[in-house]
């Protein structure tokens, strides 16, 4: 999925390099590891074609968010990437990034339940946890184990990797849970309606039996680990249903 983004070598290797030489990888604070996703999402941004504020797919996503300024806390913040790869994230930071092809298989009501379990993965500061996990995972085998002090040794598509590996992080079936709850409750609280939550893993799911669902794959597979469609569709209904909303 990560084909459109061409990694350099950031402020990240010079942040990251700095908490290895002064100890181990766990040293890396809070402030470093904001700072790398910054920087990170500043190149992604910079490696993917971004769709202009006159653009329809801007103008659809800025409609659909109105409104939507922050979650636990964070701020949000939305574009959208001009490319044929299906996919949507979101990044500690509050940056969601949603593809355009993505937006043309989806109707206003499916986006907005991936999005909402996209933000909830950020409010719940899961994908902070799937960052650090990359991050330090990448630096312990790699570097320390290679020996090398200095980012100049690695190549850029090895930065490249260290969002790929945090953007495609195996959530736990509990944080999915948590996601689509917190989704739910986002959607609600912003005057949406929160069932399309269900509506969008309902259209998942058809994607994944669908005769051209090698296409989806990746999304779904970064979507979610644990899947269980059902289950969730039914969750969400019985939420929905609680709460007034006609569930179809
Ligand atoms: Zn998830």
């Amino acid at each position: 999925m990560w084909t459109a983004v061409a990694a350099q070598a950031t402020d990240w290797g010079r942040l990251l390099q700095g908490a290895l030489k002064a100890g181990t990888a766990a040293t890396i604070t809070d402030e470093d590891l904001a700072e790398a996703v910054r920087s990170e999402v500043k190149q992604m941004d910079a490696s993917n074609t971004v769709c202009s504020s006159s653009s329809p797919y801007t103008k659809r996503l800025k409609r659909l968010t109105r409104g939507m300024t922050s979650a636990g806390g964070i701020k949000l913040n939305f574009k959208v990437y001009k490319t044929s790869d299906v996919n949507a994230f979101a990044c500690p930071d509050g940056s969601v990034r949603v593809f355009s092809a993505l937006m043309d298989i989806l109707d206003d009501n499916e986006l907005l339940g991936v999005i909402g379990h996209e933000i909830g993965h950020v409010a719940l500061k899961h994908s902070k946890k799937a960052w650090r996990s990359a991050l330090l995972r990448s630096a312990a085998s790699d570097v320390i184990g290679s020996g090398s002090d200095t980012w100049a040794a690695l190549s850029d598509s090895y930065l490249g990797e260290l969002s790929s590996i945090a953007l495609t992080a195996k959530h736990s079936r509990t944080h999915e849970t948590q996601a689509d709850d917190y989704g739910y409750d986002f959607l609600k609280k912003n005057g949406r309606n929160p069932w399309a939550m269900g509506l969008a893993f309902k259209k998942m799911k058809k994607l994944s039996e669908g005769k051209n669902s090698s296409r989806y794959d990746k999304w779904l597979r970064a979507f979610s680990s644990h899947p269980d469609f059902d289950k969730r569709i039914e969750r969400m209904r019985q939420r929905a249903k609680r709460d007034g909303y006609s569930v179809k």
